[in-house]
């Protein structure tokens, strides 16, 4: 019988399945400074992004098989180095794509009709100001018909890319790997209107010039380079909206500011922070910023998803060593 620590917690629907499957789960957190005696007595650890598992943590622990990560981001976790020490590592690709990309869009929405800005004024400003506050925020823009550059053209890029074909955006998607992409934007329950769309991925150049909203899918490993930076925020339109869920660090936050306060950049979106979990107060503050504390893939729906695919992935882990 397997014993499985779920360090950062795991969705019910997923602790039945591996309850079910006869796995004991401990769902009770240890501390990261007490796992490399407490995971001893596991076969296999489950983290979000909180626990980390570096190569210090593995070699402590010979008896671990598996780590599991309930979401995408593997940054937390020496992948390399547990693969090499035969340990499977698994995670969650797919499972939290749409409700990143409906976040995206809520700010989206919320930077084209100023709703962060008029849900902060309100309160104080509404009963005293209401005039000066509708004029302040009477130029608001429709999506529809509005270029969308997307930077990283994954599960999540694509997904972004399905939801801004449905409203009438024109997606200019960039990829590492120039090719054309097949999307099929379908509809609530009508199979029948599902449509399929060929989107040619661009060169880098053109989405940073021609788009009016630049949103970034692309993952964020140790030691790589950001995407958006002083002399790229130079190259775009001026008055792009620039929206950030992917990890903190792919937009250099300094240049970001710089690039908001010379009017380049009319507003920005973000959910993931440099020094997260502490994002500066500059940025904080920042009025023409909208924020959230990285709840991207936090629905109920993606969490249930996360659980159920990661507890299929366990049991069928331990399955196949046992056979
Ligand atoms: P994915 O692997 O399916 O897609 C990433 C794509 O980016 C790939 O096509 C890759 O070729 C491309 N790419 C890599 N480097 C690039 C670069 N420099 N320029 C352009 N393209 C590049 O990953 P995904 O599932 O779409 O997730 C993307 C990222 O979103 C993840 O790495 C994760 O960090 C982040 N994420 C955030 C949240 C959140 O809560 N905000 C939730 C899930 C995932």
């Amino acid at each position: 019988m397997a014993n499985i620590l779920a360090n950062d917690g795991l969705h019910p629907a997923g602790l039945k399945m591996l309850i079910e499957a006869g796995m004991k789960v401990s769902t009770e957190h240890i501390a990261q400074e007490e796992l490399t005696t407490k995971l001893l007595d596991f076969d296999g650890i489950v983290v979000r992004s909180a626990t980390r598992v570096p190569e210090e943590l593995i070699r402590a622990c010979p008896n671990l098989s598996l780590i599991g990560r309930a979401g995408v981001g593997m940054d937390n976790i020496d992948v390399e180095f547990a693969q090499q020490s035969g340990i499977k590592v698994v995670n969650t690709p797919g499972a939290s794509s749409q409700s990143v990309a409906e976040l995206v869009f809520a700010h989206m929405f919320s930077m084209a009709r100023f709703l962060y800005a008029s849900n902060r004024n309100m309160p104080n400003q509404g009963a005293t100001d209401f005039s000066a506050l509708k004029k302040s925020f009477s130029k608001g823009i429709e999506l529809r018909g509005k270029t969308l550059g997307v930077i990283g053209f994954g599960r999540i890029g694509q997904a972004v890319a399905r939801m801004g074909l449905g409203l009438g955006m024109n997606v200019m998607p960039f990829k590492l790997y120039h090719d054309e992409v097949k999307i099929a934007v379908d509809f609530f329950k009508i199979k029948e209107a599902e449509i399929t769309i060929k989107v040619k991925t661009d060169p880098f150049e053109d989405l940073l010039a021609q788009s009016d909203f630049i949103t970034l899918h692309v993952p964020f490993p140790k030691g790589a380079p950001p995407v958006l930076y002083k002399e790229r925020f130079g190259m775009m339109k001026k008055g792009v909206f620039i929206i950030n869920a992917s990890r903190g660090g792919v937009v250099v936050e300094n240049d970001l500011i710089e690039a908001i306060d010379s009017g380049q950049v009319a507003a920005a979106a973000l959910d993931v922070f440099e020094g997260e979990p502490m994002p500066s107060e500059k940025v904080l503050q920042h009025p023409r910023i909208s924020l959230t504390p990285h709840i991207g893939a936090s629905t109920v729906e993606a969490q249930e998803r996360i659980g159920t695919e990661l507890a299929e992935k366990i049991i069928d882990h331990f399955k196949t060593k046992n056979a």
